[in-house]
């Protein structure tokens, strides 16, 4: 029998250790050093995050789903998954335990698909938690139809030069490189004439204009640039993977990215419920708690089994990609859990914001950023109705039509069919009545 939903022991300690770690020393850096976990370090949060990075380490739970060769132990997705559920509530935990976006998926194509001489330079400083990396392929008019984007790169002599904008390159502002998806080959589609670039942040013209923040961030917080790259000159090395691989090495990324942040989703929908019932087992109204109110327990209720029915997408999905370690023959559950992301996290921290009256739309509950993830998780890394265009495409590829006008299940021809099956007994049946 193999189905087991169990952790090993072993992990288990790892888990329970990370929890504890997380509650006790990380939690502080994200009540007194919101946003800023994607800044280098500065002489006042050096000594504090430094020796918790550490620990982690010491822990063995590092970057821990990165192979040995990459500085992690190769624990895997579904093990990164489980320890996610604890690091997602957290701005600062993924940034202390070497796990954080973009830069994880941004590691694993380098060490895809990098030379020696790109992982020397790019991928050991990112491994090491030194240094941020940013992924720029969106544009200002043309985010998930990247039929519609235009930068280009050409090929002048041993250097390429790149043209173009970008929209939405998160971290670029504190990054010190950034990967760049440009068109190399405007004569056939982008899916063939497309290829990725490392681009140092400082190479003369890259030009952030502006950085954009989220919902009610203030101006200087923004995370996601608008950058002019402008007659950027790169050398011929700058090239990431061959010329034309640009949507290969994209789907390696935002394959993994994708399942991460339904990882750390689950954490923000556990909070969600764990927060809605210790207030309402709390909280009196008209006579009784609000937890003996049928409406309140209707609400929990909904909350755990949608949680309950999305952790197991997540981690059944996160299994499939240790076994088949292949992100195409996953590609269904992964756009499933993407599309599925938005919604859990809206109906569980509305009914717990909700729950917590006046309370919950302040700014003095961690309801509003909670509450901001469920549209962001409907962009971010491609829009709901894109994936689900994609779990559509993988489902039907299971089906074909009917034969003929009826369905298969019509039932006149289903009770015929039976009649024949059945013949031979029903005649002896009635032949001895
Ligand atoms: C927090 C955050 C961080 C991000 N970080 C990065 C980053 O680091 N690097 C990067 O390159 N990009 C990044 N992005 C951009 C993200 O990848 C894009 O926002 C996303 O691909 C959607 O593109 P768009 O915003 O241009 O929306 P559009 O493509 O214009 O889509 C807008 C809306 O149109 C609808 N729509 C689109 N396609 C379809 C369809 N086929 N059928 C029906 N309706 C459709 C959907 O409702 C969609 O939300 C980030 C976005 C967010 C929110």
């Amino acid at each position: 029998m193999a189905w087991d939903f169990s952790t090993d022991p072993e992990f288990q300690e790892k888990l329970d250790w990370a929890r504890a770690f997380v509650a006790d020393k990380v939690e502080p850096l994200d009540i007194l050093y919101s946003h800023r976990q994607f800044h280098p370090l500065d002489d006042e949060l050096r000594p504090i995050v430094d020796p918790m990075k550490d620990e982690v380490r010491a822990a063995g739970l590092w970057a821990c789903h990165l192979g040995p060769e990459l500085g992690g132990k190769g624990y895997g997705q579904l093990k990164l998954a489980l320890l996610n559920e604890i690091l997602g509530v957290s701005q600062w935990a993924p940034i202390v335990f070497g796990t954080q976006a973009p830069d994880t998926g941004n590691a694993e194509i380098i060490a895809h698909y990098g030379t020696e001489e790109q992982k020397a330079r790019y991928l050991q400083p990112l491994l090491n938690g030194e240094v941020f990396s940013s992924y720029s392929m969106t544009e200002p008019q043309a985010g998930s139809d990247p039929q519609q984007f235009t930068t280009r790169a050409s090929r002048d002599g041993d250097e390429w030069v790149l043209e173009g904008w970008k929209f939405f390159s998160s971290n670029a502002r504190t990054a010190s490189f950034l990967i760049v998806m440009a068109v190399t080959d405007p004569d056939v589609s982008i899916y063939k004439g497309a290829s990725m670039f490392l681009v140092p942040t400082d190479t003369p013209g890259v030009e952030i204009v502006r950085n954009i923040g989220l919902g009610g961030e203030s101006a200087d917080e923004g995370m996601h640039a608008l950058i002019h790259y402008d007659q950027v000159r790169l050398p011929a090395d700058s090239l990431l993977g061959g010329e034309g691989q640009a949507f290969a090495i994209a789907q390696t990324r935002l394959g993994g990215g994708r399942v991460h942040h339904a990882m750390r989703s689950v954490a923000t929908c556990q909070r969600a419920l764990d927060l809605l019932c210790e207030r309402v087992l709390s909280r009196e109204t008209q006579g009784t708690l609000l937890a003996k109110k049928q409406f309140i327990q209707g609400d929990i209720a909904d909350s755990y089994a949608e949680l309950a029915q999305f952790r197991l997408l997540v981690l059944y999905t996160a299994w499939e990609i240790d076994q088949y370690q292949d992100y195409q023959r996953t590609r269904k559950n992964i756009a499933a859990i993407k599309a599925l992301t938005p919604k859990v996290v809206h109906d569980a921290v509305w009914r717990s914001m909700h729950a917590h009256g006046a309370l919950g739309v302040s700014n003095e509950m961690p309801f509003a950023g909670m509450w901001l993830m469920a549209p962001v998780m409907s962009v971010v890394d491609g829009p709901t109705e894109v994936h689900k265009v994609t779990v559509a495409r993988e489902v039907l590829k299971g089906y074909k039509p009917s034969e003929g006008l009826w369905p298969s299940a019509h039932l006149p021809a289903k009770r015929e069919e039976a009649r024949r099956k059945l013949a031979a007994h029903i005649e002896h049946v009635v032949g001895n009545a």
